[in-house]
């Protein structure tokens, strides 16, 4: 029986131990999971960021710690973990995301807001552009950037993406590396963030690089807060450079009642909900996951703590 230990706020216990076990028998593992801290001889923990756990060096045992979220940014900065760490990789998060991010850069693409918030009596029959002409970058390859490039470039849209390491992407132009980002935002009508939290992508879009998208970008961020400078995207909207700032994640959450950000005309807030952990589909990566560290394969989403993701 394998000892795993579910580090995730009450609130979602029931639905994993219902659904996680019966994920494990299906790969032919059979887990006992537990809330029990003082069990420190589990080979695996279920751990979600804002668990109340923060000490990870009680459990030697310990083959493996299974994010149930995508950024680790809390988590990697620990200096109690030792084991390997495991990022989800989920279907059903990948899925939210791509519906998410879709829906937000077909609302701007198509000026949807003219309608759903003008119902003014005037009659103006301005039809919008097609995909095909409007340029996107998604910045961020990864599992959920990738998907997201490859839905938009499969409506139409002309998709640039950016990575930190060179990719190849059916329909997307791929480019990598800081030196090629100024290139990557400077087509970018619409520009979508989904890049890790790291030291380096922390305040990533600055004065300069706002500077180096088209006037009137409009900017979509579902990846994490910090990634943009707040003063100097403000100062950009202020200014009509950025035409709108769609924003789901920020530096404090919840996002403070009396910040800028809630009151500007021009900028969305939405609360963190771009895309969640869905438990059905969770506990197959999960089960997934200690299915290849039990057979000493490196799981897909092993985190790479140097680097932070
Ligand atoms: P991945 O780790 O799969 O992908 C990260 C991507 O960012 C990779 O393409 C990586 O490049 C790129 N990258 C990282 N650092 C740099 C850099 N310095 N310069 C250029 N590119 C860089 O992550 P996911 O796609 O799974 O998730 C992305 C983020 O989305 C998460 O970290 C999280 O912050 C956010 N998220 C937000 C949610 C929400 O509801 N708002 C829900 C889930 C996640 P390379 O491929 O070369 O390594």
């Amino acid at each position: 029986m394998i000892q795993v230990l579910f580090s995730a706020p009450d609130s979602q216990w029931d639905d994993y131990n219902q659904r996680l076990p019966e994920a494990c028998r299906a790969k032919g593992l059979d887990i006992e999971l537990t809330r029990d801290l003082t069990a420190h001889d589990v080979e695996f923990i279920v751990y979600a960021p804002n668990a109340q756990m923060r000490d990870f060096s009680p459990y030697r045992q310990c083959r493996a710690v299974l994010s149930l979220w995508a950024g680790v940014e809390r988590i990697v900065v620990n200096q109690t973990l030792t084991q390997p760490l495991v990022r989800l990789i989920d279907p059903g998060l990948t899925q939210g995301m791509v519906e998410w991010v879709t829906g937000h850069v077909l609302r701007h693409h198509l000026g949807m807001d003219d309608h759903i918030c003008r119902q003014d009596g005037i009659w103006s029959p301005v039809a919008p552009p097609l995909a095909a002409e409007r340029r996107v970058t998604v910045l961020g390859l990864g599992a959920l950037g990738a998907a997201c490039a490859q839905a938009l470039a499969s409506l139409g849209f002309p998709v640039t993406g950016w990575s930190r390491t060179a990719k190849q992407l059916d329909g997307i132009t791929c480019l990598s590396g800081l030196a090629t980002l100024p290139t990557a935002l400077a087509s970018a009508e619409i520009v979508v963030l989904l890049l890790p939290l790291t030291p380096e992508t922390t305040d990533l879009l600055d004065a300069a690089l706002l500077a180096t998208l088209p006037k009137g970008a409009v900017i979509i961020n579902p990846g994490r807060g910090p990634l943009i400078e707040d003063d100097a995207l403000l100062a950009a909207l202020g200014s009509g450079h950025i035409g709108h700032a769609t924003l789901d994640v920020f530096r404090t959450e919840p996002l403070p009642p009396d910040h800028p950000y809630w009151h500007h005309p021009r900028v969305t807030v939405t609360p963190h909900i771009a895309s969640a952990t869905r438990p059905a589909t969770a506990v197959q990566a999960i089960a997934q996951s200690m299915s290849e560290v039990l057979s000493g394969v490196s799981p897909a989403g092993l985190v790479d703590r140097t680097r932070g993701y």
